[in-house]
């Protein structure tokens, strides 16, 4: 049985555009799982001064893979795309967060979903919104809707 999966892309290292496309094709092409949508891509500021503005998108995917499966594939990806952890929230050439998963609750060292700083950023909420309705109740119970309205399309650009 399939999982309707929203994950977070952002770059701000290497042709960031290029990375989320190539990102996106590779997401399309891995094991039980297929693309259904993708939102417009936009430019964001990032989180910590200093850095290149950000390229992010949201995808939602199909996917038949369990939670943490779907996080080591994310990972693997990240990799490929050159991605090198260093400081957090430091430059890098591809991010991929698991947004939503269902509408599962999960908490383990690895992983929290929904991710945990989502409803606070603009540059998840308003390409999510272009994919879920804004009635949408998320997992934590608050609609799609009150998370736009607290949070201010500031910093950010639709490409
Ligand atoms: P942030 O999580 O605030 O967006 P980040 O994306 O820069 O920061 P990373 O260095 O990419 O953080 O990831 C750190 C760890 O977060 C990962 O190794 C992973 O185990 C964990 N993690 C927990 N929840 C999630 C999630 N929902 N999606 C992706 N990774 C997660
Ligand atoms: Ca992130
Ligand atoms: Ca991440």
């Amino acid at each position: 049985m399939s999982t309707r999966v929203y994950i977070g892309l952002g770059s701000n290292l290497a042709d960031p555009d290029g990375q989320l496309r190539s990102a996106l094709s590779a997401l399309d092409q891995l094991a039980q799982t297929a693309v259904a949508a993708v939102s417009a891509f936009y430019a964001s500021d990032s989180l910590l001064p200093g850095q290149p503005r950000y390229t992010n998108a949201v995808a939602a995917l199909d996917t038949e893979l369990q939670p943490l499966a779907l996080l080591d594939a994310l990972q693997a990806l990240e990799n490929d795309h050159g991605r090198v952890r260093a400081e957090r929230w430091g430059p890098r050439t591809l991010d991929l967060d698991i947004l939503l998963f269902g509408d599962h609750l999960i908490d383990s060292p690895r992983l929290q979903v929904p991710h945990p700083q989502m409803h606070l950023r603009a540059f998840v909420l308003y390409p999510l919104a272009e994919l879920l309705p804004t009635e949408h109740c998320l997992p934590d119970g608050q609609l799609l809707a009150e998370r736009l309205a607290a949070c201010p399309f500031v910093g950010l650009e639709r490409l």
